[in-house]
């Protein structure tokens, strides 16, 4: 069995998946992906024969698609990285043996796209009050809503439920440990499902978030951002960079996570500390700007995504269901007012009921 890789939850999961810029967090409403490093084979995970470690995946490494020279310059980071990481890695408690395989799990939902600072607090409720698939899976959706609280895209919740519930139903309430069943898993696409192989069970599989994508388009790469969205270049050479030992493979992809959210940031990267300063292509290319399309940005103030918060902590906060003369005192815009609730309700959020009553979801 190899070493539980130290979690490194980082951003994004994906419910459908798509690593985003790091972004300000707003509070709430919902949508998408992060990650995290956790050790393979947390303690309490289903354990994993050494025979199910090797690629469960059709990712076969493909090195025929990186240049050689290319190939070689990227691997000799791992050393650098991996050293550094076993120095500043956090001791986040989704890397603790004791989160389990649903640690991993719960943390990648949360992670996407909002800081571990504002996870942290949530994701401790959440593992004391549903420590397994199960006991989320007993409960109603609206309960996973309520107690998602403020950190955001609130779909994950639903998402998380889902998986919560096809976990318990096809699964005897383990987490599966193959990628293509975490795949099958509801909410959860490419980017979770290898973070949980790779993370909780030790696999190798590339695991591609927000911040690998960054440290990998300027270390590697050499420029300053990764593509607005996940390209097949990137995921081509993220898999040729896999090293062919699972458990390092998945340390590996910890470290990078890592090494991205706290040195190689998006705002500011720290090259004076970071452990591949000295072979980084784009330090040693005089850090040239930009040169690719505006980098997507996001906003919160005035938004959908801001009506649809405040109505949704309006009815995670009421003991029942809320009037709608309640929920018109939140926005003044009637419109987008009654888009946004309409938005809710589409997305399976909001369960209206007769009489202009509205509720989190029971079913
Ligand atoms: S040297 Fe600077 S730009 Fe390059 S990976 Fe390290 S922190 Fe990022």
């Amino acid at each position: 069995m190899t070493a539980p890789p130290k979690n490194t939850p980082c951003t994004a999961p994906d419910a459908p998946t798509t690593p985003m810029p790091p972004t300000p967090t707003a509070p709430d409403t919902g949508t998408t992906p992060p990650s995290g490093l956790a050790t393979p084979a947390a303690a309490g995970a289903p354990s994993v024969p050494a025979a199910t470690h090797a690629p469960a995946t059709p990712e076969a490494v493909r090195t025929d698609a990186v240049p050689t020279d290319a190939l070689a310059a990227a691997t000799a980071l791992h050393s650098p990285v991996l050293a550094w990481f076993d120095q500043h890695a956090r001791d986040l408690p989704w890397r603790r043996p004791e989160a389990g395989a649903w640690g991993v799990m719960v943390s990648e939902f949360m992670l996407q796209q909002t800081p571990v600072s504002r996870v942290l607090p949530v994701y401790e409720q959440w593992m004391a009050r549903w420590p397994r698939p199960a006991d989320l899976a007993a409960e109603a959706p609206g309960e996973a809503v309520r107690a998602w609280g403020r950190l955001g895209y609130p779909r994950r919740a639903l998402r998380l439920h889902g998986a919560a519930v096809a976990i318990t139903e096809r699964h005897g309430g383990d987490v599966p440990t193959q990628h293509a069943q975490l795949l099958a898993l509801p909410g959860i696409g490419e980017y979770t499902a290898a973070a949980v192989a790779s993370f909780a069970y030790g696999q190798r599989h590339p695991v591609l978030d927000t911040n690998v994508r960054r440290v990998l388009a300027r270390a590697v790469t050499g420029v300053q951002y990764p593509p607005n969205a996940t390209t097949a270049a990137e995921r081509k050479l993220a898999r040729a960079l896999l090293p062919d030992d699972a458990a390092t493979a998945a340390r590996w992809a910890a470290a990078s996570m890592e090494l991205g959210a706290l040195v190689c940031t998006a705002k500011n990267e720290n090259c004076a500390r970071c452990p591949v300063t000295d072979r980084c292509a784009w330090r040693l290319a005089g850090k040239p700007e930009h040169a690719g399309p505006a980098r997507r940005g996001q906003t919160y103030a005035g938004t959908d995504r801001q009506v649809r918060g405040k109505l949704l902590a309006v009815l995670r906060e009421a003991p029942g269901a809320v009037p709608q003369h309640v929920l018109d005192r939140v926005w003044h815009e009637p419109v987008q007012r009654a888009r946004a609730l309409d938005g809710l309700v589409a997305d399976g959020l909001v369960e209206p009921l007769p009489h202009g009553m509205y509720r989190l979801p029971l079913t």
